[in-house]
């Protein structure tokens, strides 16, 4: 078939990249004039994993990335680890990098597998039933199939969803910190309505994002600079060695966290959403672009499967569904849970001390249905 891709992020590319090995003609349409990621980390989890190592980019991943050792809920009042759980025990790696980088690594893997990048193009709509696609800068292009794959804000899933996202009451910063040396570890600072989550990226560099509940309603879409001492204030209180990173922030992005429900449809005759602009996720599970990954995957499988276009698309939406749900339902419930203050604070994290140190395992069993899902196997290529 001949599919174009709206949207080079991690989940077009990803897509692009099984599309194309599968044998069609692809093309990626991006409204960036280069793929100029913004300075960030990104956690590829082990289910990341298993389809990037089946996609042979295991290595290339090991080069540029941070293998992690291990998550620290943290108290983040007095810096005490509350539990230590292993993240290098499973069958797929946990690694830590940056966002640039895995774009990079993606892009050249599918533009290699024979996929077009076309930049500068920013789509503007597309016909859900001839599967064309239009731009701002002019000639649209015609496709079998069009992947909607342009983001948290996407343009296209207004085909299959006019449903409205609403603010969840949380606004989040991120910053990178250069020169720090991190053993590597995600740590997860708790503190009663806010957490920060660290962990270090190759290079010397430390990535933070930091969350906070509030009232008040901040914009969408994760540009816009804020002054890190706002970032500071919010975190007065927090243990030495968490402020003596906040000290270190020189420039600081802030956002407001917004919910969108996931359509019930997920395709019409000739367009598919995939990744955020399907399934956006709160970032408190290091998910969304494991999940965009997994998709790209499933969307190549269920084009290979029996049957017309039509029962195919709905396939591939089926096997997503019920998975990304679940994702965005535990990222919810972290959010909640990383919050806490009073004596639910209290009992919470002495539970959690009490499973580091007699039954860890339990955490990763409880983690087994993310992290050791292989959709690569359940799912293998024909
Ligand atoms: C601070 C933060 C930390 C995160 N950390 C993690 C993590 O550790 N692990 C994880 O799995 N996920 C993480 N996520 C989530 C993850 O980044 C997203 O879920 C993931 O990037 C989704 O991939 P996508 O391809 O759907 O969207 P994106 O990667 O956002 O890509 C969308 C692409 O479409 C392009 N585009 C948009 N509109 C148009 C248009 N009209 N025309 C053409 N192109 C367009 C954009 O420029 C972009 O290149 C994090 C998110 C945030 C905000």
């Amino acid at each position: 078939m001949r599919i174009a891709v709206a949207g080079a992020g991690i989940g077009g590319l990803s897509a692009a990249l099984c599309l194309a090995r599968a044998g069609h003609h692809v093309s990626i349409f991006e409204r960036a004039r280069a793929l100029r990621e913004i300075g960030a980390g990104i956690q590829v989890t082990p289910n990341g994993a298993a389809v990037l190592g089946r996609l042979d980019l295991g290595a290339a991943l090991d080069a540029a990335a941070i293998r992690a050792r291990a998550v620290v809920p943290t108290d983040g009042h007095d810096g005490r680890a509350i539990a230590r759980f292993a993240l290098d025990q499973g069958r797929f790696p946990y690694r830590f990098l940056h966002r640039a980088d895995l774009v990079a690594l993606l892009a050249r893997a599918a533009t290699e597998a024979g996929a077009a990048l076309r930049t500068d193009h920013t789509v503007t709509g597309a016909d859900p039933v001839v599967g064309r696609l239009s731009f701002a800068e002019g000639a649209d292009v015609a496709a079998d199939l069009v992947v909607a794959a342009d983001g948290l804000r996407s343009v296209l899933r207004h085909a299959l969803t006019e449903a409205a996202a609403s603010f969840t009451g949380q606004v989040a910063w991120r910053a990178v910190i250069e020169d720090v040396a991190a053993s590597p570890e995600a740590r997860i600072w708790m503190l009663p309505g806010r957490h920060v989550v660290t962990y270090p990226l190759p290079g010397g560099r430390l990535n933070l994002v930091a969350v906070r509940e509030q009232g008040d309603w901040a914009p969408e879409g994760w540009d816009h600079e804020d002054d890190p001492d706002i970032l500071r204030a919010a975190f007065a209180d927090a243990a030495p060695e968490l402020a003596e990173m906040l000290a270190r922030v020189t420039r600081v992005r802030r956002w407001g966290l917004f919910r969108h429900p996931v359509p019930k449809r997920w395709h019409t005759d000739r367009l598919v959403l995939l990744g955020d602009a399907a399934h956006p996720t709160l970032p408190f599970l290091a998910q969304g672009a494991n999940l965009a990954i997994e998709d790209g995957w499933a969307l190549a499988r269920a084009l290979e499967g029996d049957g017309d276009l039509d029962s195919k698309l709905r396939r591939y939406a089926e096997l997503r569904g019920p998975r990304v749900r679940r994702a965005i339902a535990a990222a919810q419930a972290n959010a909640r849970n990383y919050h806490l203050s009073g004596v639910a604070r209290r009992v919470a994290h002495a539970g959690l001390g009490a499973i580091g140190r007699v039954a860890p395992a339990r955490f990763t069993a409880r983690m087994a249905w993310l992290y050791d899902h292989d959709i690569t196997s359940e799912w293998p290529a024909t």
